[in-house]
């Protein structure tokens, strides 16, 4: 009898798709011996790593939950009244279960092929219009990282808006979160921006003051009327941000209506665990005139080719794709699961629900607020929403220390006390905290009448201060309140969108790989899922190991010396990590060092976050066989010696090759005083075979969403941590709450100490569950997958550059532009893939006019083989028009895609036959999947934006017109 696990059950067998006869097979195709001389021909041996990762053997997938149900036993659930802008929540069961638990949800790519993405295009366009609602604005965007760096992007937009240019002050107030402003003060820096922080109530504006930052209700928890302030600085050409608390909204008088010019803050309230940190939704508010200077996504109404509602990403020439360093922001991946999260708790719960839920937070606050008061405690706060500031003085320590007894978590400043109350907060919860604090000044609960507390409670909002405004008021937010509608409702907007659910999303440099379902489920353990980011240490061991090995093995497979786990997405962490190069120079003397390469093929967010970074962006140029040109490198490392910061550069490179000459490359830079960034996007194609440390770098991010498993969700949440040499670890982001410092550590990137903490547990059951030899296997068969595709498509498609021995990497380009000819575009190509059901590879980037496709190495052979078959139709159907067999303008790719209305209409008058629209291959029957709109129409959505949801007779007025 054999006792050793099935090979199967290895995990490893798992996540690798092509098994069996497919390897030998495929090699067949490619036409070559075998795997390993394969990649012996892809990856130049002297950067191969010469002995395997350093890493504790692989588990099994039951054996990992058992390991992780231990470290998760060393975190401490205690109620958290921490506040500081993460609150305890309520996720709906409807929505945990059927959002942020399903991969028909968190499994989708960002909306760029808008045809088949309607759902969570409608689910961020409510979003939006819950945003607006709330906020009293007149347009908002989807999401962005956390609400510190969103008051960050506010800064930013209000410097580009300035009246007066000489002016750079921005003025903060010293009652905001300290994570907020610990991040502005890394991003000030970088713009050259001075901060002036203090008293709105004193400080005395001034030309060089363009604008300024409050928080309502305030950091402390106190609202404060800000109308006369705002007043006064418009009245000084200045704008005023505001960072608002949305649950607070429900009853307060919104910002947009006294004042602001932006609003901003989390959406986490709004239904979305804490996470120790995140992932969440941040919000971006402002007024219309503003509309193209927001920065990251936004969602806008416009018409498809039948000329019916259809939602698509709008005004896209903001951003870093299209405007690089330019760009309105960074922001590429965002938070868009989170978003749509808590869209749908807006719709769930309705503006009577929200208004309850607020109105609740609020009696009891003001319940408990009596009761201390009673006590003979001192409560500061006469006009309060949820949080009380108790000067507690000498009984701050008792009061600690008695909590701590009792599970409970306040905030401690100095000599005082905040206690945040939030939508899971009950009466007794109420009486357990009146009775800590009765005990420590040896009373008990019975010393209160807390029957004749509660009858006479009123508001302490006073009327100028309370919301009179309707939200909400969409018919969105008005029907889906029972668990039935609100089930079918998500389930309807989740049919429209194409997921891996259904088939390989072969986007070239995103790596859509397997999110397994094992690596998912502890996110929503309430050991990870219940925990503060600020909760103390010692209640959050299971956490800390976590940290600790994640950073040990991220540090073996990068070669660096430490990882900081800060960086929200990738373009996050290029911007922590040019910072933290900035500061290692700065620490040298070398203070005018602020210029850095970037190669032409890279990716936005590079040249958009150095600009972010301060820095000076010079492009260097690339061959005609996509690599770097060296000499144009070296002749402008050199002319730029004095002034070298880095170089930033991706490998392999965004044009799918290992570039051989990638180590004289990093001696180039280092030998004129640069660091190298290596952009980690395409790790997939270097796990286990060689290492950013290896090719040279200093420092590199990681997309943990690409590489690392964490699924899209549809545009976010992703972690971009930066791992770095010995000599910058130093220098890695601080943070103002944890005590996170490395010596000099630059300020905080992100609000929370370690990012979306909760979902590196993804990546870190990826790496635990593989071991050394499931993780190379996995980079090999990612190489594998993609030369099968190359060798099945070279006669279709030319395929744009390739290695020194005709080998593509895990990714490679096919050329779409001289189809052009016939009229026929890379965009074309993209629609008609989504009739046989597929998403479209990466369009146009990082060459215009051609498609960027990776596979992975979770696509099984059968997979690839149907995508291959549907691009060679393709090419066959395009060859029709060249030949003229078919008209250059009405055919199957410029009508692309099919909808089923189209299909079943009762007169057909096209020069093609249903069948080969809607079921081009017989493969295609059995897995049908109808994109919901026709062709959407691009410029008519940015000519007439309309970014919340409009009323219901509109989309009639224009499925009529
Ligand atoms: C995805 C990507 C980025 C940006 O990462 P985000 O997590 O989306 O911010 C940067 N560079 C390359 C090459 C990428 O593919």
């Amino acid at each position: 009898m054999n006792l050793d696990i099935n090979f199967q059950e290895k995990f490893e067998e798992r996540h690798i798709a092509p098994q069996g006869q497919d390897v030998p097979e495929m090699l067949k195709t490619i036409g070559i011996e075998s795997h390993d001389q394969l990649i012996a021909e892809t990856i130049p041996s002297k950067i191969r790593l010469k002995s395997p990762l350093n890493l504790p053997p692989a588990l099994s997938e039951a054996g990992y939950l058992n390991r992780l149900k231990q470290m998760a036993s060393k975190n401490k659930v205690f109620k958290s009244y921490i506040g500081q802008g993460y609150y305890d929540v309520t996720t709906p069961a409807v929505i945990l279960r059927n959002v942020f638990e399903n991969p028909g949800w968190y499994t989708q790519y960002t909306p760029y092929q808008a045809e088949i993405a309607q759902g969570r295009l409608q689910a961020l366009l409510n979003f939006q219009t819950a945003i607006i609602d709330l906020t009293g604005m007149e347009i908002a965007n989807a999401s962005l990282l956390d609400e510190a760096t969103a008051a960050a992007e506010a800064m930013f937009m209000q410097y580009g808006l300035r009246k007066n240019k000489d002016a750079n002050t921005f003025f903060v107030s010293e009652n905001v979160f300290p994570q907020t402003l610990d991040v502005l003060k890394t991003r000030s820096v970088s713009y050259g921006i001075h901060l002036l922080v203090g008293n709105h109530e004193t400080i005395e504006l001034n030309d060089h003051i363009f604008g300024a930052l409050v928080q309502y209700p305030a950091g402390d928890g106190k609202v404060i009327d800000y109308r006369a302030f705002a007043e006064a600085l418009h009245a000084n050409d200045a704008t005023l941000s505001v960072a608002a608390d949305l649950m607070s909204l429900a009853l307060l008088t919104p910002p947009g209506e006294w004042g602001a010019d932006v609003v901003i803050g989390s959406s986490q309230r709004f239904g979305v665990p804490m996470g120790f940190g995140g992932p969440h939704a941040a919000f971006f508010a402002t007024k219309d005139a503003y509309k193209r200077n927001i920065p990251g996504r936004i969602i806008g109404v416009t018409i498809d080719s039948a000329g019916n509602y259809a939602l698509r990403m709008a005004l896209q020439t903001r951003e870093q794709h299209i405007r690089r360093d330019k760009a309105s922001s960074n922001i590429c991946t965002a938070q868009a699961l989170l978003a749509i999260m808590a869209g749908f708790y807006a719709t769930y719960h309705g503006p009577q629900g929200i208004r309850a839920i607020a109105g609740r937070i609020h009696g009891l606050t003001v319940l408990l607020s009596k009761a201390l008061n009673l006590l003979g405690y001192k409560q500061e706060n006469t006009i309060f929403f949820d949080t009380l500031t108790l000067r507690a003085g000498d009984l701050c320590d008792p009061l600690h220390a008695e909590a701590l007894n009792n599970e409970m978590n306040f905030h401690y400043a100095e000599n005082s006390i905040n206690i945040s109350v939030d939508e899971t907060t009950t009466l007794a919860d109420i009486k357990e905290i009146v009775r800590v604090f009765a005990k420590v000044k040896a009373k008990t609960l019975a010393d209160l009448d807390f029957a004749s507390l509660e009858s006479s409670l009123t508001t302490v909002i006073p009327s100028n201060l309370q919301r009179s405004s309707a939200y909400l008021t969409h018919e969105v937010f008005n029907s889906h309140h029972s668990e039935h509608e609100m089930l079918r409702y998500i389930k309807s907007l989740e049919s429209k969108d194409l997921s891996l659910c259904h088939s390989m999303i072969p986007l070239g440099s995103c790596t859509m790989k397997l999110n397994a379902t094992t690596e998912m489920i502890p996110v929503s353990w309430e050991a990870f899922s219940k925990l503060h980011p600020f909760a103390p240490t010692d209640q959050v061991g299971g956490y800390m190991q976590l940290l600790d090995e994640l950073n040990q093995w991220l540090s073996a497979i990068t070669g660096f010396a430490k990882m900081s786990f800060q960086p929200n997405s990738g373009a996050q962490g290029e911007y922590a990590g040019l910072m933290v190069i900035r500061a290692y120079h700065e620490d040298r003397g070398d203070h005018h060092r602020n210029v850095v390469l970037i190669p032409s093929s890279a990716h936005g967010t590079n040249p958009a976050s150095a600009s972010m970074a301060g820095m000076k962006v010079v492009i260097v140029n690339c061959d005609d066989r996509g690599n770097i040109d060296v000499n144009d490198l070296k002749a402008k490392a050199e002319a730029n010696k004095a002034h070298l910061s880095c170089l930033m550069v991706t490998y392999p490179s965004t044009h799918g090759v290992f570039e051989e000459s990638i180590i004289d490359i990093c001696q180039i830079i280092h030998d004129n005083g640069g660091q190298v960034y290596m952009d980690g996007a395409n790790m997939n194609a270097q796990v286990g075979l060689t290492s950013p440390a290896v090719i040279g770098a200093d420092v590199c991010h990681l997309n943990l969403h690409k590489t690392f498993c964490i699924p899209h969700g549809g545009g976010g949440p992703g972690m971009g941590p930066i791992g770095v040499a010995e000599h910058l670890v130093p220098f890695l982001p601080g943070h103002e709450v944890v005590n996170i410092n490395e010596g000099k550590s630059i300020s905080a990137v992100s609000a929370a100490p370690f990012g979306s903490a909760s979902i590196l547990i993804i990546s870190h059951a990826y790496i635990a569950m593989m071991g050394a030899d499931g993780l190379k296997n996995a980079t090999q068969f990612a190489i594998l997958n993609a030369n099968y595709i190359k060798a099945r498509l070279e006669n279709s498609y030319k395929v744009l550059y390739a290695g020194a021995n005709g080998r593509c990497a895990h990714e490679m380009i096919l050329d779409c532009r001289s189809f052009k000819n016939v009229g026929i575009e890379v965009g074309d190509i993209a629609k008609r893939l989504m009739d046989y059901g597929f998403h479209a590879p990466t369009v146009s980037f990082p060459v215009a006019g051609t498609l960027m496709v990776e596979p992975t190495e979770s696509e099984p052979k059968a997979e690839l083989d149907r995508f291959c078959d549907a691009l060679v139709a393709i090419r066959k159907e395009i060859e029709a028009i060249e030949m003229g067999e078919t008209d250059k303008n009405n055919n199957l790719l410029k009508q692309a895609p099919h909808t089923l209305a189209v299909i079943s209409t009762d007169i057909w008058d096209r020069p093609y036959s249903r069948q080969e629209a809607a079921f081009p291959l017989s493969y295609v029957a059995t897995r049908k999947f109808w994109p919901a709109v026709g062709r959407v129409n691009d410029s008519y959505g940015d000519r007439s934006l309309v970014c919340s949801c409009p009323p219901l007779s509109e989309y009639e007025e224009v499925a009529a017109s």
